[in-house]
């Protein structure tokens, strides 16, 4: 049976800086990427919290719309869609599926599922998908999905998550590094289904 992967989207198949040039122009500022060192934006802009959440809002579909890849995405996806399944579990609301999915297409990314939850909390979704691993970039939720789904987590490395990080959830600077860890997982859960016979063999 294939493992099936789950995998946020924004941050980690959208390249992680996206946001900041949508912010800069909106606002009138020079935000770095390096220096946002906080998942949460609302403390980088000069505007109150919920003069910031309605610009997010009323933002999104063109901010979604204009994400870059995160660098080697593609390749690794497109290698990957053959061995597994990609369920791309995401925070975005449901009412941007159609933005989603169109974004996905011209980028020439396949996927076998898009769930749009809405909120932060995808241990749920993670559980009843039976994801064998999950692909992250916000900190907290890659520990709980590690810790309540019993499942290892990859984590992409940015400055916004920069905490320690428990065993089972795996910092990798970007999609090249993803591929090599699954690759050496995969080999290890296969050793696991063999039996000692087996492995002497597959051993050589
Ligand atoms: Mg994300």
């Amino acid at each position: 049976m294939k493992k099936r992967f789950g995998i946020d989207i924004d941050g980690t198949v959208t390249c992680p800086a996206s946001m900041i040039p949508f912010i800069n122009q909106a606002f009138e500022l020079n935000l770095t990427y390096e220096e946002v060192n906080e998942y949460d934006l609302t403390p980088f802009v000069n505007v109150p919290e919920d003069v910031f959440a309605k610009w997010f809002l009323e933002n999104e579909p063109l901010i979604y719309k204009g994400s870059p890849l995160a660098a080697g995405a593609k390749k690794v996806l497109n290698r990957w869609k053959q061995q597994f399944e990609l369920f791309f579990i995401s925070a975005r609301g449901p009412q941007l599926l159609e933005v989603t999915e169109k974004w996905f297409q011209r980028h020439e990314v396949t996927y076998d599922h898009i769930e749009l939850i809405g909120s932060h909390d995808k241990i749920d979704a993670a559980k009843r998908h039976h994801v064998d691993l999950f692909f992250e970039d916000k900190h907290d939720n890659a520990v709980m999905i590690h810790e309540s789904c019993n499942i290892p987590v990859i984590l992409f490395n940015t400055p916004y998550n920069q905490d320690p990080l428990p065993d089972g959830v795996i910092r990798v600077n970007n999609w090249d590094e993803a591929d090599s860890w699954v690759q050496q997982w995969l080999k290890k859960q296969m050793a696991l289904k063999r039996t000692p016979k087996e492995n002497q063999l597959a051993r050589g």
